[in-house]
């Protein structure tokens, strides 16, 4: 049962297709600041339920970020493992015409789980318009000195991540250069984080994928870690190091601990051997509220993921108006010093955790334009 309060949904929308066997949903949580924002995920078990609590997720992220998108999200039930890429694409073309009265003054479609630059290609000519959805191919729609595609594999998130860190460490009074930094998941976001880190002079000890931990308490090499991974299918085949198992990434004895691939990384099972002082979220939900409150008494700062990981969505923001890569990059670096520096100041002044503090700004950002809107569920 999907969960209504005063902010949203606003609206919910089934779509069937018998003819080329789509059903999907897309919900768009509230759209007080801006059209609807949030990718397609397409999974065999995707729910109206899932899609409505991410929607909810991209209300707050986007009011946040201050960017002029609400929130949305959508979804379509397929398993791309076991269909053709011929089958997947039809599905994404029939699901686009669906959404078209929607899309894209109310909904603007991204990138999720199983859907990319070339998904969006497909829903975007479906669509009509160029801006029906952001994570396009770069080569799309090249006009003289402008770019309209950006796709996210240019790193937009690792780079905002990196930021979120830099301004934390520095409100501390502390400074990257020479701080020894765990690195969870070496996808996407992992990458370009470990790049940016690593160009600052922080020291990058350990990094983690599905097969394992690297570790070498005096620096790994972050390219021959990837290369390790590209050429032998892990960052384990890196040499010098040790390898441990994937969990424990978490209890490590290093100042940073960055996540960046799965959700509840940290659960009540491990929450009291972590002991960096810093943990980023790059991923989303890499630990439950609960988690983040324990670590806060612990003194251990915690900049959560709606915070720390919003640089993929300021960067469809800036395709959405026609910005080119270096233009998105300079935006993602100035929002997410503004918008962590406010919630830093915020949390210290209330002595809350961030969390609380970034969760009153989004919420009063909201507030200041939707009339109907009082006290949201969390
Ligand atoms: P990705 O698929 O590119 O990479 C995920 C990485 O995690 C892979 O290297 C994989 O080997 C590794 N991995 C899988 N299981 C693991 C485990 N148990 N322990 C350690 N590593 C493991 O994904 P991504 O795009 O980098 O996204 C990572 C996280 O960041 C996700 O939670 C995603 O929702 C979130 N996120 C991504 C973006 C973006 O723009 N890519 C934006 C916001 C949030």
């Amino acid at each position: 049962m999907v969960e209504v309060d005063d902010f949203g949904p606003e609206k919910i929308l089934e779509v069937y297709n018998p003819k080329v066997g789509l059903h999907g949903y897309l919900v768009i949580d509230n759209t007080a600041l801006g059209p609807g924002k949030g990718g397609i995920r397409m999974t065999p078990s995707v729910s109206m339920d899932e899609v409505a609590k991410l929607a909810r997720t991209m209300t707050w992220k986007c009011a946040l970020a201050d960017l002029p998108f609400g929130g949305a999200k959508s979804g379509i039930i397929a398993d791309p493992k076991v269909i053709t890429k011929q089958k997947k694409m039809e599905l994404v073309k029939a699901f686009a015409e669906a959404l078209k009265p929607l899309c894209p003054s109310q909904y603007i479609a991204a990138p999720d789980i199983n859907t990319a630059e070339e998904e969006m290609k497909v829903f975007v000519q479906a669509n009509g318009s160029l801006k029906s959805a952001t994570g396009k191919p770069s080569a799309m729609c090249v006009k003289p000195g402008e770019k309209c595609g950006i796709p996210h594999e240019y790193g937009s998130t690792g780079f905002g991540v990196f930021h979120a860190a830099k301004v934390a460490v520095e409100f501390q009074g502390e400074s990257l250069k020479g701080k020894t930094v765990a690195i969870e998941g070496l996808g996407n976001v992992g990458t370009f984080a470990a790049q940016y880190f690593s160009e600052a002079g922080a020291n990058i000890v350990a990094i983690s994928d599905s097969k394992g931990v690297i570790y070498n308490a005096q620096g790994l090499l972050y390219k021959k870690v990837l290369q390790a991974k590209q050429k032998m299918g892990s960052v384990i085949n890196y040499q010098p190091g040790k390898i441990l198992s994937t969990s424990d990434i978490v209890g490590l004895n290093v100042d940073i601990l960055v996540t960046a691939a799965i959700p509840d990384l940290v659960t009540s099972s491990n929450v009291q051997s972590l002991k960096a002082k810093y943990v980023i979220e790059g991923s989303n939900i890499p630990m439950s509220a609960a988690m983040e409150h324990i670590l806060y008494k612990k003194g251990i700062l915690v900049v959560p993921d709606f915070v720390a990981n919003a640089g993929g969505v300021i960067s469809s923001y800036a395709e959405y108006r026609g910005r080119n890569p270096e233009e998105m990059f300079k935006l993602v670096e100035k929002k997410i010093v503004k918008n962590t520096t406010l919630v830093l100041e915020k949390a210290k002044k209330n002595g809350t955790k961030l969390r609380d503090a970034a969760m009153q700004i989004a919420v009063e950002r909201v507030l200041k334009h939707c009339k109907t809107c009082r006290t949201p569920k969390q």
